[in-house]
């Protein structure tokens, strides 16, 4: 039994926001007061979300990434990433994270062999960080940064591009990858922040970001990316890292998908761009047994729509939801 789509797109990564809440309230994530947090009880419960990776796994999927709100923010993350950790169908558990309340957590993510942390930092600046997280912890998060660095995990620095804030940082955060052996990515800005499109001064699209990248250097190699990477892959000769440019806007990468998300509340999506299929917290109180989830979520991936486009058209509301509740 596998999860596989109607396009022939086989399924075999989860995105897992363990919680909406977080500590930061960056401005293209969300509005400055926060977003409506739910209540504690409609969160899925660290049992059901091991319950639901299980069941997941039993069905082909082999890597998973845990996202929000900030992971962190919730209490015994890191005993949930123990236990996630036996189960050896897993081949990847990698997070997402912000960064400022990990530093005294790196020893553990180390001894439990987690494969990769995706740091979002948008500015090296101090006062322009404050300013776009709306939080004074810039840092903490580059001691984070440092710490992360030096251990074994394998670091991708995620930065949202943003028109008027941050496009002047693009070549000095290609120049981290000089020295050091990380990956930087470039993440087109999305109106999931809450509130919807926000005005910018220019559209900052994948193309744009490219040729910015290009025009400042002579020559940027190419590199091969897994097939169902999110990102395209570039280097510059002799640098020790790479930099990456994610396509999230332009929808370039749908084509060869092989990612569902699950909500903090247990809304199952097929596509980051859909209005969400079925709640899975829903199902589980109601006591479905395994074969009755593995069951719904066969016949549901099988229509997962075939690219983002087509999955916001058939929303019911338009996209402006936080990513903070989705799970990016
Ligand atoms: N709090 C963690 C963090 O910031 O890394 C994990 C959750 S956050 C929603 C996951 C990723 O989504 C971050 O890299 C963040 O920068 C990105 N993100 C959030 N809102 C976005 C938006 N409107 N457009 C593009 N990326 C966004
Ligand atoms: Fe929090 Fe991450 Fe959203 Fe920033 S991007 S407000 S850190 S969830």
């Amino acid at each position: 039994m596998e999860l596989l789509d109607k396009f022939g797109r086989k399924i075999t990564y989860l995105r897992l926001a363990v919680t909406d809440r977080c500590n930061l309230r960056c401005q293209y994530c969300m509005p400055a007061q926060g977003i409506d947090i739910v209540d504690r009880k409609e969160l899925l419960s660290y049992k059901e979300m091991y319950r639901i990776t299980r069941v997941l796994s039993e069905l082909g999927v082999n890597k998973v990434r845990l996202t929000g709100g900030e992971p962190f923010v919730r209490k015994d993350f890191v005993n949930f990433l123990e236990s996630l950790s036996f189960n050896d169908k897993l081949e990847e558990i990698n997070i997402t994270t912000n960064g400022a309340l990990i530093s005294n957590h790196i020893n553990k993510l180390e001894e439990l062999n987690i494969h990769s942390i995706n740091l979002s930092i948008d500015s090296l600046q101090k006062e322009k960080f404050a300013k776009i997280t709306r939080r004074d912890v810039f840092d903490g998060v580059f001691n984070t940064f440092d710490l992360l660095e030096k251990s074994n995990l394998k670091l991708k620095l995620n930065v949202v591009v943003q028109s008027g804030f941050n496009t002047d940082e693009i070549i000095d955060f290609i120049e981290l990858s000089k020295e050091k052996e990380i990956e930087v990515r470039f993440i087109e800005e999305m109106p999931f922040n809450g509130s919807g499109k926000r005005n910018v001064e220019e559209v900052w699209n994948f193309n744009k970001i490219l040729d910015y990248i290009k025009n400042h250097y002579p020559t940027i190699e190419e590199l091969n990316s897994k097939k169902s990477s999110t990102s395209y892959n570039y280097k510059i000769p002799n640098y020790k890292g790479s930099f990456g440019v994610i396509p999230s806007y332009t929808r370039l990468i749908c084509k060869d998908c092989n990612r569902i998300r699950i909500t903090a509340t247990g809304l199952f999506k097929n596509c980051l761009f859909d209005g969400g299929v079925f709640n899975v917290r829903d199902f589980i109180r109601k006591g479905a047994n395994d074969d009755d989830l593995k069951e719904l979520f066969i016949s549901t991936v099988h229509h997962k729509p075939e690219n983002g486009f087509i999955a916001e058209a058939n929303r019911a509301t338009n996209v402006s939801e936080s990513m903070s509740t989705i799970g990016g």
